[in-house]
């Protein structure tokens, strides 16, 4: 097993929903994955969210998996690959964000926060949306405060270490 296999069964943050909110499938893999996953239909074509229910630490129906799946790549393993980073730092920066999203889910019990999106990448766009509203309307908290500067670091997490 190699360095990009091992990392993401390590991680999984693009199945369970952090990196990515959604899997696109094409018109022509429907019939088939639909014996395996349930798809919503848009057009013809279809997609699922994440998290994905075929997750569980590790892609359940490896072999049978969307293309988009199999192609897919984030910022973190390509420089893992192209050996910009190491295995271990690579490692310790998905710690950091999953550390990092733990505190968020956190902030939002606390604030009882309730946030309709089924998963945490669309959770946060929500919410971001959500903060604005209150920031403008004043009836922001040192919780509040507190929340909107994980959210930030969390983005700059994100877009530094998996993004393009
Ligand atoms: S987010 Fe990146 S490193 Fe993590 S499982 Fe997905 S492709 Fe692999
Ligand atoms: S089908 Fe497999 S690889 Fe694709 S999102 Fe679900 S668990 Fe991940």
């Amino acid at each position: 097993m190699n360095d990009s296999t091992n990392i993401c069964l390590s991680c999984g943050l693009c199945c369970e929903g952090t990196v990515i909110g959604f899997v696109q499938v094409g018109r022509e893999e429907l019939p088939l994955l639909r014996d395996v996953i349930d798809i919503e239909n848009t057009n013809g074509e279809g997609f699922f969210l994440q998290p994905c229910k075929k997750y569980c630490n590790g892609c359940t129906i490896y072999s049978k998996r969307p293309k988009q799946c199999a192609k897919f790549e984030c910022g973190l393993l390509k420089s893992l690959e192209q050996k910009e980073v190491d295995f271990d730092s690579a490692i310790e920066i998905i710690n950091v964000v999953k550390q990092k999203k733990i505190d968020i889910e956190r902030k939002l019990a606390l604030l009882q926060i309730e946030l309709q999106s089924q998963s945490f990448y669309f959770q946060m766009i929500e919410l971001k949306k959500l903060l604005q509203k209150n920031e403008s309307e004043l009836s922001i908290t040192q919780n509040h405060l507190d929340l909107i500067s994980d959210l930030k670091q969390l983005d700059s997490l994100l877009s530094n270490n998996f993004g393009d």
